[in-house]
């Protein structure tokens, strides 16, 4: 492709828009357009990577016999109904676009494929010798992210990969797992990327077993916690550790006292001289059940220890059925505003005790539980003599105890935050370090939930009629293109892996009005293309400084210059990852450069 033929336009200024660097260099580069938020046009160039990366994740899909399809983007409410999530997806902090069509039938455009697909293996499916089976497509997936942001990091319509297969048994669910496993590693090395698979929540979408695939940068949303040995690496929503031993406590007797001015922890722990580990906090939380039932719930956790919320979320979840509800839809600490419509009178922020009264909470509030949910972490509930609050501004008790002065809650949980320095579960001597990690893929073993749910069975060996076991496997192809790009940066611009470049090599002719340069260019340029090196000619009637500029913005992998040393037969050739120049004899490069592509 010639530059002067192409749309290409590159900017010398960061975008306003844009806060990470690969953000920044994709639109600086040319590469896409922002049209909305979360929705952007992916141009010529971008969409050449963005089919590179597909063509690999294909083809590495198909190596374990998952077959390609291509699933409705458009589909009706009813089959969400059917699985449970029409509420979960659409309500709330639900992120699925809904519309009504000109039928007055509700419809939603697809953030996922489950309902589809279950429909589809309830259908088609009816016999054990039709599976396994794994099919796949690659499409445009939509979702009305509450945060949408980093360009194609977080959109609200993005392309993704997702996969879904069906088993008769759990066994041959857990070798189709593995073989992804398997697939996913070789799509993140082909393209070039630094990852690392973790332990994961499943989140909304049920089942049990899941690993997500992490590319490392900064600017990653996610926390992911590991160990040097190589044994360990979670996501910090669902990792596991062990906690530092608690101090024992200096406060023998029961007693209340003055604590002026400590509603955190630290201030409480310096104004006694105390170890945090000696306190138990008492956290306030607000969940909302997918029937629109809230609950206020008061977690007791050691004083040094955070809630993870996931694991918090997880363990409401499986009460929901006390609440005739089925999944929980929101869970938040309370502001003051959520506080002002159920609190009978203002809360002691700062100072609750594990006993806090139900009488805090009025009881005539429409669709709220009238009393707390108490719950306590592992953590605190082997503290003897403990520090916790006394429901009074400015004091505290100590030496307090469970079931002496405070009732020990009926619920027992592990909900306590896993943090960068705890010790390792599968061997102490291991600390956990923690890094930052992008998303790019994510695969599940769902189990029996959705074909339970929509009655997708099959007849098994023995003649009986059973659930079809399933798994789901999603690959994040535009936020790949754009985690390839935030790894892989420097000063002057995009540095791409060759495997996913857009073109390997770009001939620049520093001066277009040189018959001598032009001709070299020219003849250099049909004949890279000829070998197979897909080449771009920067023929541009634009000064060689900009030329140079803009080859380094775009990140092409192999830079050739028809300038001075054309005389003596030999043209400048720039690799863009090291920045290393070289004069090579013109008879050379083809070969070369060929050979650089083959063996990156
Ligand atoms: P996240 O936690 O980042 O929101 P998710 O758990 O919702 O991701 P999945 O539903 O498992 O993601 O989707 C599969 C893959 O699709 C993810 O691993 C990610 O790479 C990609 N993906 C998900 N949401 C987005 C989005 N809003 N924009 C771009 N890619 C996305
Ligand atoms: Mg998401």
């Amino acid at each position: 492709m010639r530059l002067s033929q192409m749309l290409f336009v590159t900017l010398r200024e960061d975008p306003a828009e844009a806060e990470i660097p690969s953000h920044k260099l994709l639109l600086r580069a040319g590469y896409m357009r922002r049209i909305d938020a979360g929705v952007y046009a992916y141009l010529p160039l971008l969409w050449r990577v963005l089919t590179k990366v597909s063509d690999i994740v294909r083809d590495e899909m198909n190596a374990i016999g998952a077959q390609e399809c291509l699933l409705p983007q458009l589909q009706p409410a009813e089959l969400w109904q059917e699985s449970g999530r029409w509420d979960t997806y659409t309500k709330a902090e639900g992120i699925m676009f809904s519309l009504v069509d000109r039928r007055q039938r509700q419809m939603a455009l697809g953030p996922t494929h489950e309902e589809v697909i279950t429909t589809i293996a309830r259908d088609m499916i009816r016999s054990y010798r039709q599976l396994p089976l794994n099919l796949y497509q690659i499409q445009t997936k939509f979702r009305d992210e509450i945060r949408s942001r980093f360009g194609l990091m977080r959109g609200r319509e993005f392309i993704m990969k997702d996969a879904y297969s069906f088993h008769v048994t759990e066994e041959s669910l857990k070798q189709t797992y593995q073989d992804t496993y398997t697939a996913y590693t070789n799509i993140l090395q082909r393209c070039g990327l630094e990852f690392r698979a973790v332990d994961a929540d499943s989140g909304a979408i049920g089942g049990s077993g899941s690993t997500e695939f992490m590319v490392l940068a900064e600017a990653g949303e996610d926390e992911v916690l590991y160990t040097a040995d190589g044994q360990y690496a979670a996501n910090v929503e669902k990792a596991v550790s062990l906690p530092l031993d608690a101090v024992p406590s200096p406060f023998d007797t029961y007693q209340k006292l003055e604590t002026p001015n400590t509603p955190t922890i630290d201030s409480l722990a310096k104004f006694l001289d105390c170890s945090p580990t000696q306190i138990v906090k008492n956290v306030l939380y607000q969940v909302t059940y997918d029937n629109g039932h809230g609950v206020l719930v008061l977690v007791s956790i050691r004083g040094d220890q955070d809630v993870n919320e996931t694991k918090l979320q997880n363990e409401l979840s499986k009460l929901a059925g006390n609440y005739g509800a089925s999944t929980v839809i929101a869970l938040v600490v309370p502001d003051a505003e959520a506080q002002g419509k159920w609190a009978a009178q203002s809360l002691p922020l700062g100072y609750i005790a594990p006993d806090l009264t139900d009488d805090y909470v009025k009881s005539d509030v429409q669709g709220l539980e009238a009393k707390f949910l108490r719950m306590v972490d592992e953590t605190a509930i082997a503290l003897k003599n403990f520090v916790t609050g006394s429901n009074e501004a400015g004091h505290h008790t100590v030496g307090g105890n469970w079931n002496q002065e405070y009732p020990l809650p009926a619920l027992t949980v592990d909900v306590r935050a896993a943090q960068a320095g705890d010790r390792a579960v599968h061997d102490p001597a291991q600390t956990l370090q923690v890094a930052r990690g992008i998303e790019i893929g994510h695969i599940f073993q769902l189990g029996q939930k959705y074909s339970q749910a929509m009655g997708a069975t099959c007849t098994a060996e023995s003649g009986d009629e059973v659930p079809l076991w399933m798994g789901c496997y999603g690959v994040g192809v535009s936020r790949l293109a754009q985690a390839a790009v935030e790894q892989s940066y420097d000063k002057n611009g995009i540095i791409w892996p060759v495997a996913i470049a857009p073109y390997h090599a770009i001939v620049v002719v520093p001066n277009i009005n040189d018959e001598a340069q032009m001709s070299a260019a020219e003849t250099l340029y049909a004949e890279l293309n000829a070998a197979g090196v897909e080449t771009l000619l920067d023929d541009r009637k634009e000064r060689a400084g900009v030329k140079f500029k803009d080859a380094d913005l775009v990140g092409i992998p192999f830079r050739i210059v028809t300038g001075r040393s054309l005389k003596e037969g030999k043209v400048e050739v720039v690799q863009r990852a090291t920045q290393t120049a070289e004069e090579m004899a013109l008879s050379e490069v083809v070969s070369t450069i060929k050979s650089w592509v083959a063996n990156a």
